[in-house]
């Protein structure tokens, strides 16, 4: 039995291309059932739902032989203890930094004073700052971080960036681009080398999906 750790919404939803590309089809959807482990038309592979943040742990344990996982979530986990062999080029964003319209980010990164940042990234926002020389507060938050500027909680945080419009909803305009954020595919080290006859076929069809994808958007 192959296990493959999805989680619920976009990467579901743009994983299930790649997936059809390597013969597997989901047999339920899961916006309309409550089950979290999904069969496919393949008896020997399996797809289970878990948080996004989860989807490594499962991994690196054995929970799941495979999953699909934001580069934010992998950095956020480490990574120990997984094989990281594509980048699946979906679920594409940015992190981003945000403030309120009418904080002087500019300014306040210049004086060198205290920054409070909320944000879930945490690794991701010291990493950043760090490199910049800048004191930050770190406040960890697990959503809504818009909402921390405009309370006082914070300065500024440290979040996903799609399209802008919940920063632009919630009037906070984006001062920095961290980087570029997309979803890779993820293997329990293990599983690779135990069930090499399951695993390869299915990186080699999302490899080729991928491939195809990119050249029929160039
Ligand atoms: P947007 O309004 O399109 O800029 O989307 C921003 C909101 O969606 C933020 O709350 C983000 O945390 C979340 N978001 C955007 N892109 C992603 C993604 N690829 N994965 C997870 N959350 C995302």
């Amino acid at each position: 039995m192959i296990t493959l750790a999805l989680s619920k919404g976009r990467i579901f939803d743009e994983t299930l291309p790649l997936l059809a590309a390597a013969g597997i089809e989901v047999l339920e959807d899961p916006e309309k059932s409550r089950k979290l482990i999904l069969p496919t038309n393949q008896p020997e592979v399996r797809v289970v739902l878990v948080r996004a943040s989860d989807v490594p742990t499962y991994v690196e344990y054995g929970g799941a032989d495979l999953g699909v996982t934001g580069k934010d979530t992998l950095i956020e986990h480490g990574g120990q203890g997984l094989y990281q062999p594509l980048d699946l080029q979906i679920a594409k964003c940015r992190m981003s930094v945000a403030v309120r319209a009418d904080f002087d980010y500019a300014s306040a990164m210049r004086q060198g004073s205290r920054l409070k940042v909320a944000t879930k990234y945490t690794s991701i926002a010291r990493e950043f700052f760090a490199s910049k020389g800048v004191h930050v507060d770190l406040i960890k938050l697990y959503g809504s971080m818009e909402l921390a500027p405009l309370t006082g909680l914070a300065d500024a945080i440290v979040d996903l960036v799609s399209t802008g419009n919940t920063l632009k909803a919630n009037h906070l305009i984006e001062v920095e681009r961290i980087m570029d954020i997309s979803s890779r595919l993820v293997v329990n080290q293990a599983a690779l080398k135990l069930k090499q006859a399951q695993i390869r076929p299915i990186i080699d069809a999302f490899t080729q999906a991928i491939g195809k994808t990119t050249a029929s958007t160039q």
